[in-house]
């Protein structure tokens, strides 16, 4: 379905829609609102519609090859900007991208999995010139698939006057096919010139009845009652970014929804915790995090095993403040080679003493979790 990750903004799905549908596209959009409301959200759904390769009415099918690669964020007739460090001296012809490519894989990486998340690179403050210049390379390429280019442009008001301004030969001659889709908070920063040569489409603040049943689908919502999920729902402000932290904050941090939720496949609830752990900004302390789940897990599951081998071993069991939780789980999981899955999840913390990036150790302890526990059949 189209738009599906979006909250609310009726009249941006309905003016878009049928643009698309009627190939009358404007070849430059500014989304621009509140931070939260999800700008950058609407920006990447647009460009999944362009990008899918089904007919019309079908779009997006979620199955074609431009689906596939748009959905990874890795289509060639996809280019996304977002802020970047600055060049090293001595550097100023390099192409930017080339010298952040690992940063910039892991936020696309972020991105791929919830449309929602910002990228940020750290001591990256501006959308660089160079960045622009390059840019330009690309879109005189021809199109791979020959239906359109998109260029998503995140944090616009980050471009410099001087980055504004190479970018705006490309908004005065846009190469044909090619869509321009730029983000902004504040658009007030962008320069005139800019902003008259996209159309401008504004996200409002979502109203209640839209914004409680974006809510309650939400995995956080399933154990919060009525009252506490109106609570936080009026402490949004119609604002879908701040609803969802809200929904985080008021989860317990147990080690059994992390591991449940890695059994249960539940990726967007995993990428959360990532996203909290990569928000810590002292290293070491996230090293601690990530190290504190993975002993965490390892007791639990050590529990797990004592309750299977005999249910009678209650006074044994190291979370006997969550004994019905582990009851449970002792009698739906079955855990496949524990010995093994121990030895993995050791070798991860091993891992994280040499500075291995906590990003891919969680992403391997995730996969070890769903590939050694199974539900057993009822
Ligand atoms: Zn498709």
């Amino acid at each position: 379905m189209a738009f599906e990750a979006l909250c609310g903004q009726d009249h941006l799905k309905k003016l878009l829609l049928r643009a698309e549908a009627g190939e009358h596209l404007a070849s430059a959009y500014l989304f621009h609102g509140e931070e939260g409301l999800g700008a950058g959200c609407a920006a990447l759904e647009l460009m999944r519609l362009l990008l899918c390769e089904a007919e019309e009415g079908k779009r997006p099918c979620g199955r074609c090859p431009g689906c596939f690669k748009s959905a990874a964020l890795d289509h060639p007739d996809l280019n996304i900007l977002f802020p970047l460090p600055s060049l090293p001296s001595g550097k100023a012809e390099d192409d930017p991208a080339d010298h952040s490519a690992g940063a910039i894989r892991e936020q696309l990486e972020l991105l791929a999995r919830d449309p929602w998340h910002a990228p940020k690179i750290t001591g990256a403050r501006q959308i660089l010139v160079a960045q622009i210049r390059f840019l330009k390379k690309w879109a005189a390429l021809r199109s791979y698939q020959g239906r359109y280019r998109v260029i998503v442009i995140y944090e616009a008001q980050a471009m410099g006057d001087q980055a504004q301004n190479a970018l705006l030969k490309l908004l005065e001659e846009p190469p044909p096919q090619t869509i321009l889709l730029l983000c902004a908070d504040r658009p007030d920063n962008l320069l005139p010139t800019i902003v008259s040569r996209c159309q401008q489409v504004p996200l409002w603040p979502v109203p209640e009845e839209q914004l409680r049943a974006w809510m309650q689908s939400r995995p956080e919502a399933l154990q919060l009652d009525a009252e506490a999920l109106e609570h936080l729902l009026a402490l949004s402000d119609g604002n879908p970014a701040r609803a969802r932290q809200l929904l985080e904050g008021s989860l317990p941090e147990a080690v059994a929804d992390f591991i449940a939720d890695a059994i249960l496949q539940n990726p967007k609830a995993i990428v959360e915790r990532m996203q909290a752990v990569e928000k810590i900004k002292d290293k070491e302390e996230a090293r601690e995090v990530v190290q504190q789940w993975i002993r965490q897990c390892r007791s639990w599951l050590q529990d797990v095993r004592l309750l299977q081998q005999d249910p009678q071993a209650i006074d044994r069991v190291r979370y006997r403040n969550e004994l019905e939780r582990l009851k449970g789980f002792a009698a739906k999981m079955a855990v496949r080679n524990p010995d093994l899955l121990d030895q993995k999840m050791e070798r991860q913390l091993r891992l994280i003493e040499r500075n291995v990036q906590l990003y891919s150790v969680m992403i391997t302890l995730m996969q070890d979790l769903r590939e050694h526990i199974t539900r057993e059949a009822a």
